[in-house]
């Protein structure tokens, strides 16, 4: 969203990243889609061919994606792993945060935008261990207690790929995003020559080497085909409900 003469048609859909608008630009976009996206991700050891952040920007490009989509508006990814690969396998690099500082930081976020009158939030993890995903659902669940009329959901990216692909850690579905999503951030030549594993490497799937921007993009598609449906019948619910 820039000018005026830039402005979609009225079937479009209109979205944007919520730091980079101005207020007329949120409310645009609430009044046509009120959904938020909050990217979630972490600071995490993924590997020495991949970014740290490597979950943050595939939360972040993949909630854009769909925004594009269906309309919405995007915050930027909230960096906040719980049971990162360094308690887990010892790695290095992570910043790993408790389970009660995600779920306090999700609770907050999501009642905030309930406020600011967001009728369906979707927190999407692209981190998405078991214990991550119980603190976000722990914050999700107190946001529903103590907001009324906002859908609150929990999703990861993994659980939206299907049997097509599976979700990893810095495998070949990892870094085929990271390829997509921000072009000349990951570096195969820094592989060791030889096959990688969980305690050595901290990959955890398919050889990071058979990954590329292409599957990135192939990825994305199917995760679209899966997204973007239930994020319109959520909000053609809360339509229904006004
Ligand atoms: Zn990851």
């Amino acid at each position: 969203m820039s000018d005026e003469s830039s402005e979609p048609a009225e079937s479009e859909p209109l979205w944007g990243r919520y730091s980079e608008l101005r207020p007329p630009e949120i409310e645009a976009i609430r009044e046509r889609a009120p959904v938020a996206f909050v990217p979630w991700g972490a600071l995490e050891w993924h590997c020495l061919h991949a970014p740290i952040g490597l979950d943050s920007t595939k939360a972040e490009n993949i909630c854009a994606a769909i925004a594009e989509r269906t309309g919405g508006v995007v915050l930027p990814a909230i960096p906040l792993g719980v049971n990162t690969i360094k308690p887990y396998k010892g790695f290095g690099h992570s910043i790993d945060t408790s389970s009660e500082l995600a779920s306090r930081v999700a609770e907050e976020i999501c009642i905030q935008l309930a406020d600011e009158r967001f009728k369906v939030v979707i927190l999407m993890t692209g981190h998405y261990p078991p214990e991550q995903i119980d603190a976000l659902e722990v914050g999700a669940q107190r946001a529903r207690e103590a907001t009324d009329g906002t859908r609150i959901e929990v999703w990861a990216d993994n659980e939206l790929l299907g049997d097509a692909y599976k979700g990893d850690h810095a495998g070949a579905t990892e870094t085929s995003f990271q390829m997509l999503f921000a072009p000349g951030s990951v570096d195969l030549a820094a592989l060791p020559d030889r096959s990688l594993t969980l305690d050595g490497d901290g990959v955890m799937g398919e050889d990071p080497r058979d990954a590329s921007a292409e599957r990135g993009q192939r990825q994305l598609e199917v995760v679209l085909q899966s997204a973007v449906p239930k994020v319109k019948s959520l909000l053609a619910e809360r339509n229904s409900t006004q």
